[in-house]
Protein backbone atom coordinates (compact mmCIF):
# COMPACT_ATOMS: atom_id res chain seq x y z
CA UNK A 1 0.00 0.00 0.00
CA UNK A 2 0.95 3.57 -1.06
CA UNK A 3 0.83 5.82 1.22
CA UNK A 4 2.31 9.24 0.60
CA UNK A 5 3.20 10.93 -2.68
CA UNK A 6 5.98 13.24 -3.41
CA UNK A 7 7.51 14.65 -6.12
CA UNK A 8 7.31 11.41 -7.97
CA UNK A 9 8.31 9.34 -5.16
CA UNK A 10 6.20 7.79 -3.17
CA UNK A 11 6.94 6.61 0.26
CA UNK A 12 5.62 3.19 1.28
CA UNK A 13 5.02 0.97 4.32
CA UNK A 14 7.41 -1.44 3.34
CA UNK A 15 10.04 1.17 2.09
CA UNK A 16 9.74 2.30 5.82
CA UNK A 17 10.03 -0.95 6.95
CA UNK A 18 12.96 -1.94 5.06
CA UNK A 19 14.46 1.64 6.24
CA UNK A 20 14.30 0.87 9.97
CA UNK A 21 15.57 -2.82 9.10
CA UNK A 22 19.04 -0.93 7.43
CA UNK A 23 19.09 1.72 10.07
CA UNK A 24 18.43 4.04 7.59
CA UNK A 25 17.25 6.61 10.15
CA UNK A 26 19.66 9.09 11.39
CA UNK A 27 19.25 12.08 13.81
CA UNK A 28 21.17 15.34 12.83
CA UNK A 29 21.46 16.99 16.21
CA UNK A 30 21.44 21.02 16.35
CA UNK A 31 22.40 22.76 19.57
CA UNK A 32 20.12 25.22 22.12
CA UNK A 33 22.79 28.15 23.43
CA UNK A 34 21.97 30.31 26.81
CA UNK A 35 21.90 33.71 25.13
CA UNK A 36 23.46 35.42 27.40
CA UNK A 37 26.86 32.89 28.16
CA UNK A 38 26.56 31.39 24.28
CA UNK A 39 27.22 27.98 26.29
CA UNK A 40 25.09 25.02 24.97
CA UNK A 41 22.52 23.84 27.21
CA UNK A 42 20.58 21.02 25.14
CA UNK A 43 21.03 19.21 21.22
CA UNK A 44 17.69 19.40 19.76
CA UNK A 45 17.09 15.43 17.26
CA UNK A 46 16.38 15.71 13.99
CA UNK A 47 15.19 13.02 12.33
CA UNK A 48 16.41 12.06 8.83
CA UNK A 49 15.92 9.18 6.36
CA UNK A 50 18.62 8.62 4.76
CA UNK A 51 16.68 6.30 1.73
CA UNK A 52 18.54 5.09 -1.26
CA UNK A 53 16.83 7.55 -3.36
CA UNK A 54 18.35 10.59 -1.12
CA UNK A 55 18.00 12.04 1.98
CA UNK A 56 13.84 12.67 3.11
CA UNK A 57 13.26 15.75 5.60
CA UNK A 58 11.20 14.81 8.45
CA UNK A 59 8.13 16.27 6.85
CA UNK A 60 8.14 13.90 4.24
CA UNK A 61 7.76 10.72 5.74
CA UNK A 62 7.05 10.98 9.64
CA UNK A 63 2.53 12.01 8.48
CA UNK A 64 3.20 8.38 6.76
CA UNK A 65 5.19 6.41 9.82
CA UNK A 66 2.03 8.27 11.69
CA UNK A 67 -0.85 6.80 9.03
CA UNK A 68 0.95 3.29 9.04
CA UNK A 69 1.26 2.52 12.89
CA UNK A 70 5.04 2.01 12.50
CA UNK A 71 5.35 5.26 14.60
CA UNK A 72 5.07 3.29 17.74
CA UNK A 73 8.45 0.97 16.50
CA UNK A 74 9.76 4.08 15.83
CA UNK A 75 9.73 5.81 19.26
CA UNK A 76 11.14 2.40 20.45
CA UNK A 77 14.46 3.54 18.07
CA UNK A 78 14.46 7.38 18.38
CA UNK A 79 15.02 6.87 22.33
CA UNK A 80 17.26 4.60 22.13
CA UNK A 81 19.52 6.11 19.75
CA UNK A 82 19.13 9.61 21.02
CA UNK A 83 20.01 9.18 24.54
CA UNK A 84 23.22 6.70 23.64
CA UNK A 85 24.24 9.36 21.39
CA UNK A 86 23.67 11.87 24.71
CA UNK A 87 25.47 9.52 26.98
CA UNK A 88 28.22 9.60 24.77
CA UNK A 89 27.89 13.59 24.94
CA UNK A 90 28.14 13.35 28.80
CA UNK A 91 30.92 11.05 28.71
CA UNK A 92 33.08 13.23 26.35
CA UNK A 93 32.76 16.06 29.73
CA UNK A 94 29.61 17.95 28.34
CA UNK A 95 27.29 16.48 31.69
CA UNK A 96 25.01 19.02 31.88
CA UNK A 97 23.88 18.94 28.04
CA UNK A 98 20.47 17.69 27.68
CA UNK A 99 18.62 16.21 24.58
CA UNK A 100 15.02 17.47 23.18
CA UNK A 101 12.95 15.11 21.24
CA UNK A 102 10.04 15.76 19.16
CA UNK A 103 7.16 14.11 20.17
CA UNK A 104 4.05 14.14 18.02
CA UNK A 105 0.34 14.12 18.92
CA UNK A 106 0.06 10.37 17.63
CA UNK A 107 3.27 9.54 19.99
CA UNK A 108 1.59 11.08 23.07
CA UNK A 109 -1.57 8.66 22.65
CA UNK A 110 0.86 5.52 22.23
CA UNK A 111 -0.42 4.05 25.85
CA UNK A 112 3.13 2.42 25.95
CA UNK A 113 4.92 5.45 25.33
CA UNK A 114 6.41 6.25 29.17
CA UNK A 115 7.21 2.23 29.21
CA UNK A 116 8.60 3.13 25.78
CA UNK A 117 10.64 6.08 27.56
CA UNK A 118 11.83 4.68 31.26
CA UNK A 119 12.97 1.61 29.47
CA UNK A 120 15.49 3.43 27.08
CA UNK A 121 16.49 5.72 30.10
CA UNK A 122 17.24 2.95 32.11
CA UNK A 123 18.99 1.01 28.90
CA UNK A 124 21.23 3.89 28.78
CA UNK A 125 21.11 4.90 32.02
CA UNK A 126 20.18 8.73 31.46
CA UNK A 127 18.56 10.32 34.71
CA UNK A 128 15.17 11.87 33.42
CA UNK A 129 15.75 15.33 34.03
CA UNK A 130 18.08 15.19 30.72
CA UNK A 131 15.58 14.30 28.58
CA UNK A 132 13.24 17.03 27.16
CA UNK A 133 10.09 16.44 24.85
CA UNK A 134 9.14 19.11 22.72
CA UNK A 135 5.16 18.99 22.03
CA UNK A 136 3.96 20.31 18.49
CA UNK A 137 0.50 21.10 18.10
CA UNK A 138 -0.25 19.45 14.76
CA UNK A 139 -3.70 17.94 15.44
CA UNK A 140 -5.74 18.24 18.40
CA UNK A 141 -5.30 16.90 22.00
CA UNK A 142 -7.49 16.87 24.94
CA UNK A 143 -5.53 18.39 26.79
CA UNK A 144 -8.01 18.34 30.39
CA UNK A 145 -7.83 14.41 30.26
CA UNK A 146 -4.07 14.22 29.34
CA UNK A 147 -2.57 16.96 31.91
CA UNK A 148 -4.43 13.88 33.97
CA UNK A 149 -2.82 10.80 32.60
CA UNK A 150 0.61 11.12 29.88
CA UNK A 151 1.67 14.57 31.19
CA UNK A 152 0.74 13.67 34.91
CA UNK A 153 3.46 10.72 34.44
CA UNK A 154 5.94 12.78 32.69
CA UNK A 155 5.81 15.13 35.64
CA UNK A 156 5.78 12.36 38.65
CA UNK A 157 9.04 10.79 36.33
CA UNK A 158 10.76 14.06 36.18
CA UNK A 159 10.78 14.38 32.11
CA UNK A 160 10.32 18.12 30.55
CA UNK A 161 8.01 18.59 28.40
CA UNK A 162 8.23 22.35 26.27
CA UNK A 163 6.20 23.38 23.68
CA UNK A 164 7.51 23.78 20.05
CA UNK A 165 6.46 26.54 17.56
CA UNK A 166 4.81 28.63 20.01
CA UNK A 167 2.52 31.18 18.48
CA UNK A 168 1.67 29.54 15.05
CA UNK A 169 -1.79 27.87 15.67
CA UNK A 170 -4.81 28.45 17.83
CA UNK A 171 -4.16 26.26 20.72
CA UNK A 172 -0.83 27.50 21.58
CA UNK A 173 -2.44 29.72 25.00
CA UNK A 174 -4.95 26.39 25.74
CA UNK A 175 -1.82 24.69 26.23
CA UNK A 176 -0.32 27.07 28.79
CA UNK A 177 -3.30 27.06 30.10
CA UNK A 178 -3.42 22.98 31.23
CA UNK A 179 0.24 22.29 31.16
CA UNK A 180 3.64 22.94 32.83
CA UNK A 181 6.04 23.49 30.18
CA UNK A 182 9.74 24.06 31.21
CA UNK A 183 10.47 26.47 27.72
CA UNK A 184 8.70 27.91 25.33
CA UNK A 185 10.22 27.59 21.73
CA UNK A 186 8.94 30.48 19.43
CA UNK A 187 8.66 29.53 15.64
CA UNK A 188 10.88 30.64 13.61
CA UNK A 189 8.53 32.72 11.70
CA UNK A 190 8.37 35.21 14.61
CA UNK A 191 12.76 35.52 14.19
CA UNK A 192 12.13 35.61 10.53
CA UNK A 193 10.20 38.33 10.71
CA UNK A 194 11.81 40.62 13.05
CA UNK A 195 13.07 43.23 11.14
CA UNK A 196 10.01 43.78 8.88
CA UNK A 197 7.87 46.22 11.26
CA UNK A 198 7.05 47.39 14.68
CA UNK A 199 4.29 45.18 15.08
CA UNK A 200 6.14 42.09 14.76
CA UNK A 201 8.58 43.18 17.49
CA UNK A 202 5.77 44.38 20.17
CA UNK A 203 4.36 40.36 19.61
CA UNK A 204 8.03 39.01 19.68
CA UNK A 205 8.62 40.89 23.06
CA UNK A 206 5.10 40.25 24.81
CA UNK A 207 5.61 36.49 23.85
CA UNK A 208 8.89 36.17 25.62
CA UNK A 209 7.10 38.72 29.00
CA UNK A 210 4.50 36.12 28.81
CA UNK A 211 6.75 33.52 28.87
CA UNK A 212 8.84 35.21 31.90
CA UNK A 213 5.64 35.82 34.17
CA UNK A 214 4.53 32.35 34.00
CA UNK A 215 8.14 31.40 34.72
CA UNK A 216 8.68 29.79 31.45
CA UNK A 217 11.92 30.41 30.24
CA UNK A 218 11.58 31.02 26.49
CA UNK A 219 13.72 30.25 23.38
CA UNK A 220 14.00 31.69 19.86
CA UNK A 221 14.29 29.00 16.96
CA UNK A 222 15.47 29.86 13.79
CA UNK A 223 17.83 32.70 14.37
CA UNK A 224 20.13 33.49 11.10
CA UNK A 225 21.53 36.98 11.88
CA UNK A 226 23.36 38.54 13.80
CA UNK A 227 20.66 41.70 14.44
CA UNK A 228 18.31 38.78 15.34
CA UNK A 229 20.79 37.47 18.30
CA UNK A 230 21.63 41.34 19.35
CA UNK A 231 17.70 42.17 19.66
CA UNK A 232 16.48 39.13 20.87
CA UNK A 233 19.35 38.74 23.78
CA UNK A 234 18.52 42.65 24.61
CA UNK A 235 14.80 41.97 25.06
CA UNK A 236 15.85 39.06 27.82
CA UNK A 237 15.12 36.07 25.59
CA UNK A 238 17.05 33.11 27.52
CA UNK A 239 17.66 30.60 24.58
CA UNK A 240 18.51 30.24 20.81
CA UNK A 241 18.81 28.11 17.66
CA UNK A 242 19.45 28.54 14.45
CA UNK A 243 21.69 28.68 11.48
CA UNK A 244 23.53 31.44 13.16
CA UNK A 245 24.90 29.07 15.96
CA UNK A 246 25.06 25.82 14.13
CA UNK A 247 23.06 23.69 11.90
CA UNK A 248 21.32 20.34 12.53
CA UNK A 249 24.50 18.31 12.59
CA UNK A 250 25.65 14.37 13.06
CA UNK A 251 26.88 12.67 16.07
CA UNK A 252 30.30 12.70 15.10
CA UNK A 253 30.34 16.48 13.85
CA UNK A 254 28.70 17.97 16.48
CA UNK A 255 31.31 16.40 19.09
CA UNK A 256 33.81 18.24 17.17
CA UNK A 257 31.47 21.48 17.08
CA UNK A 258 30.97 20.99 21.37
CA UNK A 259 35.12 20.59 21.53
CA UNK A 260 36.16 23.54 19.36
CA UNK A 261 33.58 25.66 21.32
CA UNK A 262 35.04 24.90 24.67
CA UNK A 263 38.42 25.58 23.19
CA UNK A 264 37.80 29.00 22.30
P1 LIG B 1 10.99 21.68 14.43
O1 LIG B 1 10.92 20.82 15.64
O2 LIG B 1 10.38 23.05 14.53
O3 LIG B 1 12.53 21.76 14.03
C1 LIG B 1 13.16 22.91 13.56
C2 LIG B 1 13.33 22.88 12.06
O4 LIG B 1 13.90 24.12 11.63
C3 LIG B 1 14.29 21.79 11.59
O5 LIG B 1 13.85 21.35 10.31
C4 LIG B 1 15.61 22.57 11.47
O6 LIG B 1 16.53 21.97 10.57
C5 LIG B 1 15.12 23.88 10.97
N1 LIG B 1 16.00 24.98 11.35
C6 LIG B 1 16.81 25.08 12.43
N2 LIG B 1 17.45 26.27 12.46
C7 LIG B 1 17.05 26.96 11.37
C8 LIG B 1 17.36 28.26 10.84
O7 LIG B 1 18.15 29.03 11.38
N3 LIG B 1 16.72 28.61 9.68
C9 LIG B 1 15.84 27.79 9.04
N4 LIG B 1 15.28 28.22 7.92
N5 LIG B 1 15.52 26.55 9.51
C10 LIG B 1 16.12 26.16 10.67
P2 LIG B 1 13.73 19.80 9.99
O8 LIG B 1 14.91 19.08 10.55
O9 LIG B 1 13.45 19.67 8.54
O10 LIG B 1 12.48 19.35 10.84
C11 LIG B 1 11.17 19.74 10.49
C12 LIG B 1 10.18 19.27 11.52
O11 LIG B 1 10.04 17.84 11.51
C13 LIG B 1 10.60 19.60 12.95
O12 LIG B 1 10.28 20.94 13.19
C14 LIG B 1 9.77 18.61 13.75
O13 LIG B 1 8.47 19.12 13.99
C15 LIG B 1 9.68 17.42 12.82
N6 LIG B 1 10.61 16.38 13.29
C16 LIG B 1 11.94 16.27 13.10
N7 LIG B 1 12.43 15.15 13.70
C17 LIG B 1 11.37 14.55 14.28
C18 LIG B 1 11.20 13.35 15.05
O14 LIG B 1 12.16 12.61 15.34
N8 LIG B 1 9.93 13.06 15.50
C19 LIG B 1 8.86 13.89 15.22
N9 LIG B 1 7.66 13.54 15.69
N10 LIG B 1 8.98 15.01 14.49
C20 LIG B 1 10.21 15.34 14.03
CA1 LIG C 1 11.24 20.88 17.73
CA1 LIG D 1 9.99 24.32 16.20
Amino acid sequence: MFLFKKKGQKVSESDLKRGLKNNEFVFYYQPEFDLKTEKVIAVEALMRWDSPTGIVPPNEFIPVLEQSGLIHKFTEFLLHQTLTDLKKIHEAGYSDVAMAINVSGVQLKDKTLMKTIKKALDETKISPQFLECEITETQPLDLPAMKETIFKEFAEAGIKISLDDFGTCYSSFNYLRYLDFKKLKIDCDFIRTLGDNVRNRTILSLIIQLGHILKIPVLAEGIETTEQKVWLEKNNCDFGQGFWFSRPLPIDQLMIFLKKKKEN
